[in-house]
């Protein structure tokens, strides 16, 4: 469901992308509402957090997956698209939550901070704004919506939901955790070959920041 400020808050969280392959563009609209609003609110998180990855499309997921049964080079260990991660009112949410689902959008988002802030301060102000780690060993992974659906926290019509339902992380969650994992050391390879290319042609490569 989306909301009237969406598109603008998608424009506005652009600004906050570590190295350019975020799509940020995915992320549903709570999660998009809930970390705009968790930016707007804090110039720390502004000066010094950074979204790392947001997630893929299904094809993108289609192709690491692939790779991986077929043991090509370059390729770890990716979830499967079609595993079934959970259902909820007749929705399916499947492969992963960093995959797009099929209402097109991605339910989380990966941050990193680059050791300047520590993460028990980013989680505070976070969870001011409805954004929650969800995945155990995962401080940089965060959602607004899970499997029960969503996470206590502020709504974009000025809502507020209580949700006194103990959150345990799921096992699909960890497996999901190791699957970015993986999939943020593939980026990191497919990264470091672009440098050392432009290196040999003599142009110096892109900042990360
Ligand atoms: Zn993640």
């Amino acid at each position: 469901m989306t909301y009237p400020d969406y598109q603008a808050d998608l424009k506005y969280l652009e600004l906050f992308r570590d190295d350019g392959d975020e799509a940020v563009h995915l992320l549903e609209p709570l999660l998009a509402f809930r970390l705009s609003r968790a930016y707007r609110a804090s110039r720390r998180l502004r000066d010094q957090l950074r979204i790392e990855s947001a997630g893929r499309t299904r094809d993108a997921q289609v192709y690491l997956y692939e790779g991986y049964k077929e043991k090509r080079a370059g390729f770890n260990m990716a979830a499967n698209p079609d595993r079934i991660i959970g259902t909820r009112g007749g929705f399916t949410f499947r492969g992963s939550w960093h995959m797009a689902q099929e209402d097109g959008y991605v339910y989380a988002v990966d941050l990193t901070h680059h050791g300047r802030l520590d993460w028990g301060d980013v989680h505070d102000r976070l969870r001011a704004s409805g954004l929650h780690e969800t995945v155990k060993g995962e401080p940089w992974h965060h959602q607004a919506t899970t499997i029960r659906g969503p996470l206590p926290g502020p709504f974009p019509d000025g809502t507020t939901e209580e949700d006194d339902e103990q959150m345990t992380p799921e096992m699909e969650e960890r497996f999901d955790g190791l699957a970015t994992w993986v999939f943020n050391g593939t980026t990191m390879i497919l990264k470091r070959i672009e440098e050392l290319s432009m290196q040999l042609e003599g142009t110096p490569p892109k900042g990360d920041d």
